[in-house]
Parts: structure tokens; C-alpha cells; sequence
């Protein structure tokens, strides 16, 4: 089980790490894998079947750790909740 707090931590830890970012908006179809939100784990990227190419389906910001190393988190933090708080892994305490 995760907190609010621990959620909001986590995202801040990450920009911090990273060394540069950029948004992903959603409909964007630069993108050529599936991606996840490291956070609360929700498809970020849809394959698009007859084209066989990817498409963002939830906007996103991808911090860049270093030139090998990427993470793709949810722009929007309420839909971090939602997602944890719909799998049932998240505490329902504010703070
Ligand atoms: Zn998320």
C-alpha cells in the first residue's frame, strides 16, 4: 500500500534525478514502445493494430536519467490516484 505523500515523494524524487524531461501529449504518435507510468503502472502508450504503430493515449512526462535510462510517469498526479486507488494499493489517508 502506498500514501498520498509517499505518491507525491516518489514523482519529486524522480525530477530530481532526472536530468532532463519533456512531455508526451496525448494522441502524440512519436513513440515506438508501450510505455507504463512507473508510479501506478497505467499503459501511458496503445498499440494502434492496422497501422502497427504506438500512440499516447495518457499524457505524460518522461524524465531522462541518463542517455539509456527513461521513466514514464502520469502528467497529471490525480491520475496516479485514481489508477492506485482502483487497483486497491492505495491508502486512503490524506497527508
Ligand atoms: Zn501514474
Amino acid at each position: 500500500m502506498v500514501t498520498k505523500k509517499e505518491i507525491v515523494e516518489k514523482r519529486k524524487s524522480l525530477a530530481q534525478l532526472a536530468s532532463k524531461s519533456g512531455t508526451f501529449f496525448k494522441g502524440d504518435k512519436r513513440v515506438r514502445t508501450p510505455r507504463l507510468c512507473v508510479v501506478c503502472g497505467r499503459p501511458l502508450s496503445s498499440l494502434i493494430l492496422h497501422e502497427n504503430k504506438y500512440i499516447v493515449i495518457q499524457t505524460h512526462t518522461r524524465y531522462y536519467l541518463n542517455d539509456m535510462f527513461k521513466l514514464d510517469v502520469c502528467a497529471d498526479i490525480n491520475s496516479c490516484y485514481r489508477t492506485l486507488t482502483k487497483k486497491g494499493e492505495m491508502e486512503n489517508v490524506d497527508g
